[in-house]
C-alpha cells in the first residue's frame, strides 16, 4: 500500500513516500534496541526536560502542525489545532507525573523487604490510525518516553505527512535517535518487526479487522499488547433528563471529527417521552451543518477522510436502509467534489439490520425508542463493542446508577467524551483490551520486577515453601 497524502476536500494527491527498506528496519531496531540499554540506566526524570520541549514545539507551531492534519486527512482546522493543543497537554503531564506513578510500590510481606519496581522493556511497535493524527501517537509516545522505551511507529497510510512531522518535532526537540522512529511498513513488515526479539511490546489503535491481524502476531510471538479498537458508544437519553442539556451535546457527539471518532455517540437510546422532541431537534441541529473548506472557520462539517472511507460508509447506510431503517435526515449527495457525506439520522433500525451492531464512522446518528432504563442499558449492551458512552438524566446519581451497568470502558454522565491525560482511555468486548494515558497506561509495557531482600536466608522462614 503507498504512503499518500491525499487532500479529501480537493482530491488532489499532495505527496507519495517511498516502503521502508529492510535496511531502514533493521537500522530502526539496532538503534533502539541500543538506546533501550542506554535508558535503563538513567532516572526516568532524565527525559522530562525533553518531553517538555516537545510540548512546547508543538505549541510554537500548532498552526502549521494543524494545516498538515487538516491536508492529510480533513478535518476542521480548529479541530486540527485543538488536537495539537491536547498533544502538548498529554506531553506535560506524562513529564510532569512520571517519575511520581513509576515509583516502586512496597509489599507487606513475610518473605522480607518486598517491593515491585517498574523498569522499561524495550523498544514497541506502535501501529496507529488517521483520524486523530498526532494525538493517537502521543498517547503511546508520552508514557514511553518517560519509561524508556523506544518506539517505531507505522502511522496510517493516508497520514504520512503527519507521520513525518511528529518525529521531525521528537528529533528537534532533542530526544535521541531512536526514540520514535517513523517508518512507511508493509503489513509483513510489521508483522516482521513484531517477531524480532528486540522489540517487547505492540500497541495497535485502529480497526477490530486490523487488530485482529496486529494481535495475532503478537500472540504468535507472546508479544504484550494493547489493543484499542472501534466501537457502536451508546448515548443514553433518560426520562428524567433535561432535553435542552442534551441538545448542548448531542450533535458534537456524533460530528465531531465528522464522525470518525471510537467514541462518537453512534446510537442514541431515547426515553420514549423525550424521543420525538430529541429527533426533531437533532434534524434542526443537523440541517444546519455547512460543508466546505476545512479551513474556514464557517465550515462546521468536514469532508471524510478518504473516498474509501465514503465509499464505506454509503454502502452500511445503503444496506441499513434496504433492511428497513428510515431516514429522518439527510443522505443526499453533497455537490463538492471532496469526501463529504451528509450528516444523517436514521431510526427504525431493528436487531436484523446490519446497522444494529455494525460501527458506522462517519456522520450517520442511529436513534432508538426505549421505555424504561432496564431496556436501555439491555439495548446498549447487545453489541459486540464496548468503548465509550455518555448518559444523560435530570438527576446525576440516577445517571450514575445506569452508567455503570453499561458495559463499557468509560462512561461519561450528563457531559460530553472528555480525553485527557490522567484519564485512562480504552475499552472491552472487540472494542480491545488494555489502556492508554493515565498511569495505567504509563504502565502498558513496563516490567513489573519484584524484588525481596533480606540480610541472609532465615531458614525457619518457609511459610511460603521454598523453590
Ligand atoms: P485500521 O484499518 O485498522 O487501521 C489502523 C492502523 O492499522 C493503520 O495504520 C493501518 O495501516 C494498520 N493496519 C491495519 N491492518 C493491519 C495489519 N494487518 N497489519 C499491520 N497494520 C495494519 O483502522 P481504520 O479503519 O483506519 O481506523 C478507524 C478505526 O479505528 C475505527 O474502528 C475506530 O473506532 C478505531 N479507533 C479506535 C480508537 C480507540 O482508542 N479505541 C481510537 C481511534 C480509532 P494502513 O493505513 O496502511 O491500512
Amino acid at each position: 500500500m503507498a504512503y499518500q497524502t491525499i487532500n479529501p476536500y480537493t482530491n488532489e494527491v499532495l505527496k507519495t513516500y517511498p516502503n521502508a527498506t529492510s535496511t531502514d528496519i533493521e537500522s530502526a531496531l539496532v538503534t533502539g534496541h541500543d538506546l533501550y540499554k542506554k535508558w535503563r540506566n538513567e532516572p526516568v526524570n532524565s527525559r522530562s526536560t525533553i518531553l517538555h520541549k516537545i510540548a512546547d514545539l508543538l505549541r510554537d507551531n500548532e498552526d502549521e502542525l494543524a494545516k498538515i492534519i487538516v491536508e492529510d486527512m480533513g478535518k476542521l482546522f480548529k479541530e486540527a489545532v485543538g488536537e495539537v493543543e491536547l498533544c502538548a497537554l498529554i506531553a506535560d503531564y506524562f513529564a510532569d507525573n512520571s517519575e511520581e506513578l513509576l515509583k516502586p510500590t512496597k509489599i507487606k510481606s513475610g518473605a522480607g523487604d518486598a517491593w515491585v519496581e517498574k523498569h522499561s522493556t524495550g523498544v514497541i511497535m506502535m501501529v496507529e490510525p488517521w483520524n486523530f493524527p498526532y494525538y493517537q501517537i502521543m498517547r503511546v509516545f508520552a508514557p514511553n518516553f518517560m519509561v524508556g522505551n523506544p518506539m517505531i511507529l507505522k502511522h496510517a497510510s493516508n497520514t504520512p505527512g503527519s507521520a513525518v512531522s511528529f518525529e521531525k518535532i521528537v528529533n528537534e526537540a532533542g530526544a535521541p535517535d531512536g526514540s520514535l522512529k517513523n517508518l512507511f511498513l508493509s503489513y509483513d513488515q510489521v508483522s516482521d518487526i513484531i517477531a524480532d526479539p528486540r522489540v517487547q511490546g505492540v500497541a495497535l489503535t485502529g480497526s477490530e479487522r486490523g487488530g485482529k491481524s496486529v494481535a495475532a502476531a503478537a500472540g504468535q510471538n507472546l508479544k504484550k499488547n494493547t489493543m484499542e479498537l472501534g466501537g457502536t458508544d451508546a448515548f443514553i437519553v433518560l426520562d428524567d433528563a433535561d432535553i435542552d442539556e442534551v441538545m448542548k451535546v448531542a450533535k458534537n457527539a456524533r460530528i465531531y471529527n465528522a464522525g470518525q471518532v471510537c467514541t462518537s455517540s453512534k446510537r442514541f437510546i431515547v426515553a420514549d417521552n423525550l424521543y420525538d422532541e430529541f429527533v426533531k431537534r437533532l434534524t434542526e441541529q443537523f440541517s444546519t451543518l455547512k460543508p466546505g473548506d476545512p479551513m474556514d472557520p464557517n465550515t462546521t462539517l468536514a469532508p471524510m477522510s478518504s473516498a474509501r472511507a465514503k465509499e464505506k460508509l454509503q454502502k452500511q447506510v445503503n444496506a441499513a436502509i434496504k433492511a428497513g431503517a428510515k431516514v429522518e435526515f439527510g443522505n443526499k449527495e453533497i455537490d463538492l467534489p471532496g469526501q463529504f457525506f451528509p450528516a444523517t439520522i436514521l431510526t427504525n433500525i431493528d436487531k436484523n439490520n446490519p446497522a444494529y451492531s455494525e460501527e458506522m464512522f462517519g456522520p450517520v446518528a442511529h436513534v432508538y425508542k426505549v421505555h424504561n432504563d432496564q431496556e436501555a442499558i439491555d439495548l446498549a449492551n447487545d453489541s459486540n463493542y464496548g468503548l465509550g458512552g455518555i448518559t444523560f438524566s435530570g438527576s446525576k446519581d440516577h445517571g450514575v446508577k445506569v452508567a455503570s451497568q453499561i458495559e463499557t470502558g468509560m462512561e461519561f454522565v450528563n457531559t460530553f467524551m472528555f480525553t485527557l491525560p490522567e484519564l485512562p482511555f480504552g475499552g472491552v468486548k472487540n472494542s480491545g483490551y488494555g489502556r492508554e494515558m493515565s498511569n495505567l497506561g504509563l504502565e502498558a509495557f513496563v516490567n513489573e520486577q519484584l524484588i525481596v531482600a533480606v540480610d541472609k536466608p532465615d531458614l525457619n522462614n518457609l511459610a511460603g515453601g521454598l523453590f
